[in-house]
Formats: structure tokens, sequence, C-alpha cells
């Protein structure tokens, strides 16, 4: 498939999904995310109208960023090394991957220092899995209140990433997961904006995350592809 047909593909599959749990297509953004491909194929992929762009190192993203920065709106999605804050803060406008309050300090501390802001996620580890980062659910909300004396991060959203599953379904209970530690944490009054945003859902699991109620896919493969090496 070309990326025309990839990303008509991935449309109707989404509104199909919107179908079934009584969504509006309109609450649901995407991020494609290029880690895997070219410039070039990037290039194509903004031109073509997916205007956020997602990557997850620095290293990797910069050429693209250098090239094309203007055409798309950036968005960090990996683990965020805080010597890599300086590179990240005024270049990318959302930050997915907010996991420890050092990284908050330095966050904000760079945003201040360009008076400039940065849309975060809180990334939570719904799942428990060993091998991915983010705050278990029980540090969540006191994370949050921390987090909150940082004036130039706005806290729009969590973000998780579900276990690969043979079985797409079987990540349904990570996703409502999500959803229901939002809505906890706007009832207990901690936060002073809601947050309304939900990262969530992959190649593999985009589908049950807009059931479950994702805002912002972030679509890799499926949708921008795979080039070998
Ligand atoms: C790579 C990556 C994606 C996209 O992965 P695909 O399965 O190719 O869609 C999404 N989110 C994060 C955090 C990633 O690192």
């Amino acid at each position: 498939m070309n990326l025309q047909e990839r990303m008509k593909h991935v449309e109707n599959r989404i509104q199909q999904a919107c179908d079934r749990s009584g969504r509006e297509r309109g609450e649901i953004r995407i991020v494609a995310v290029t880690k895997y491909v070219s410039l070039e194929a990037t290039r194509e992929a903004a031109q073509a109208g997916l205007l956020h762009i997602g990557e997850n190192r620095w290293q990797d993203a910069q050429a693209k960023w250098e090239a094309i920065g203007g055409q798309a709106s950036w968005h960090f999605l990996g683990h965020l090394q805080t010597n890599k804050v300086k590179e990240v803060v005024g270049r990318f406008h959302y930050i997915h991957s907010l996991d420890r309050l050092s990284l908050a300090k330095e966050l904000h501390k760079k945003a201040e220092a360009i008076d400039t802001a940065v849309n975060c996620f809180i990334q939570v580890n719904v799942s428990g899995e060993e091998s991915k980062y983010g705050l278990s659910p029980e540090e969540l909300s006191a994370f949050a209140e921390q987090c909150a004396q940082y004036d130039r991060l706005n806290l729009i959203g969590l973000m998780t990433m579900a276990p690969y599953e043979a079985e797409p379904e079987a990540t349904r209970p990570v996703f409502a997961g999500l959803r229901k530690l939002r809505d906890e944490l706007n009832a207990s009054g901690i936060l002073k904006q809601p947050m309304l945003e939900l990262s969530m859902g992959m190649s593999n699991d985009y589908e049950v995350a807009v059931e479950e109620g994702a805002t912002w896919l972030r679509l890799g493969t499926i949708l921008v592809g795979k080039e070998e090496g």
C-alpha cells in the first residue's frame, strides 16, 4: 500500500470504531509516527496532510526537524533524557512521556528561559510491565499535584502504551484503565484545569483505543510504514 491507501484504510477503521462506540471522528487526532521512515517519507506525510509528526529520539528527529520543522506540529513520544530537554523545548509542541519530577522541572526551566510553554501528557504504566516507562497508577495523583508548581507545563492529558498483544482486544483493560485514571484525577480537584486528552493506541491496537476514548492515536507502521534498516 502507498501512503494514500494506508491513510484511507486507517481512516475507515477509525470511523468504524467511532460508529461502534458512539464517538465523533472529530474527537480524535492522529500523530503520524515517522521514527521508522526517512526524511523523504516524513515530508510526504506532512504534505499529505498529516500535520502532527511524532518521533522518539532527538538524534533521529533532528535532520527531519531542520528540513521540515515548520510544516507540522511535533510530538516527542519516547523516554526523554534530561540532557536532551534543551533540544526539544521550543521545537516540539507536545511531550507524551512526562514521567518524573526531574524532567518536569527541566522542561519548565527551559520553557521559561525561552518564554514558551510545553504541552505535556503524563505517561502512566497502566499494564505494570517491567519494560515500560511511566508512573504507576498509584503515583499519578501526587505527581500531577507536584507538577502544578511548574506553570510552563500545560498538563493536557495522560499517555500509555499497551503491551503488544496478538489479539488486540486484550489491550482493552489498559485503555479503559487510563481513561478511568484521567476521570478520577479530574474529579479529585487536584488540577487547576481538567485534563481532556488520552494519548493511546498504536498500529496494533488503535481501534480498541478509539472505542475506549483515545483522543490522540500514535500511528507509525500502519500509517506511514516502516522502512528496513
Ligand atoms: C513507535 C511508537 C509508536 C508507533 O508505533 P507503531 O506500532 O509502529 O504504530 C507509538 N508510540 C510510541 C511511544 C512509540 O515509541
